[in-house]
């Protein structure tokens, strides 16, 4: 049986050769599951004529199989220690191409662009703990036109990704995610497949990205959306009237009377086509 990198012996071998330590700041928790990573790129539902970019390869142990199923893997990796250990572990696989740098700060419109002809354009990822929300945050906010993101977050952070008004869950993530993709959650998975072990269980979900049109109050709706989730328990009159919202409780009581929406509700109990009718009132 080949040797691949979810074989603990097998990525034991390659971490002591390269003396790696891991580091918790930067999230490295390395899958050691093979089923897992199998199920993460199914999930995906990569095919052989896609591009996918993932995002923090590690030594390259999804990589290795995205590169198996897909026709190009861009993986993007911050920790330049990695880089020597991925040059060697996907030294066999001729469609990878590693990038070392912050995902946080790639042009991914221009990377994009580099890249064209793809029948599809998907993003997979084990992502880091840290980092993981606000990178995903970030590709929604910036309309990067990935087909799908099949990400590996901690569970409590899917799980308000796919939350609906009134649960608990339910938050700015949720309107955004809600309101950007269609979310399902693909697989739970338990932190006994990791090393190091985390403390808390992880889950895939893939978004599905909708590329409607950008409305042009959509700046708005993301910062109402912002300032009435940081406030959750004030009603809406308060919170939305306060951070770096500019508009003035008088604007708001007439948007709210108009649209039928009670004064006293709060941020949990609007749905994201109501955030959507305020920030589109007050835009004019
Ligand atoms: N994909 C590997 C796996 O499944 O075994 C490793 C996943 S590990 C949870 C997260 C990876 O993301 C680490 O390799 C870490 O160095 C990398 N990383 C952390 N922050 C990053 C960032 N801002 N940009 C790119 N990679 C990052």
């Amino acid at each position: 049986m080949a040797e691949r990198l979810y074989m603990p012996c097998y990525l034991g071998q390659i971490l002591k050769r390269f003396n790696f330590s891991f580091s918790k700041a930067l999230g490295q928790n390395f899958l050691i599951d093979g089923n897992v990573v199998r199920s993460i790129v199914a999930g995906a539902g990569v095919e052989k004529e896609d591009l996918v970019i993932e995002i923090g390869p590690g030594v390259g142990t999804l990589t290795e199989e995205l590169s198996r199923r897909a026709k190009k893997v861009i993986s993007i990796e911050i920790d330049k220690r990695l880089i020597p250990i991925l040059e060697y572990t996907m030294m066999a696989y001729d469609n990878v191409e590693i990038i070392n740098a912050d995902a946080m700060e790639v042009d991914f419109v221009e990377l994009l662009n580099q890249n064209p002809g793809y029948s599809s354009v998907k993003l997979v990822a084990n992502l880091p703990y840290n980092v993981g929300t606000a990178i995903v945050a970030n590709i929604l906010e910036t309309n990067i036109k990935f087909d799908s993101m099949t990400v590996m977050l901690q569970k409590e952070v899917s799980d308000r990704m796919v939350a609906e008004p009134g649960n608990k869950q339910y938050g700015a993530l949720s309107v955004l995610v809600g309101y950007k993709a269609n979310a399902s959650a693909v697989l739970r998975v338990p932190k006994t497949v990791f090393i190091p072990k985390p403390k808390i269980d992880s889950m895939v979900v893939r978004l599905d990205l909708k590329h409607g049109k950008v409305e042009p109050y959509e700046a708005l709706m993301f910062k109402l959306v912002r300032a009435g989730f940081n406030q959750r328990r004030k009603t809406i009159m308060n919170s939305l009237t306060s951070g770096d919202v500019e508009i003035s409780k008088d604007e708001l009581r007439e948007v709210l009377s108009k649209l039928s929406i009670p004064e006293n509700a709060r941020a949990e109990n609007l749905s994201i086509d109501d955030f959507s009718s305020i920030a589109k009132e007050l835009n004019g």
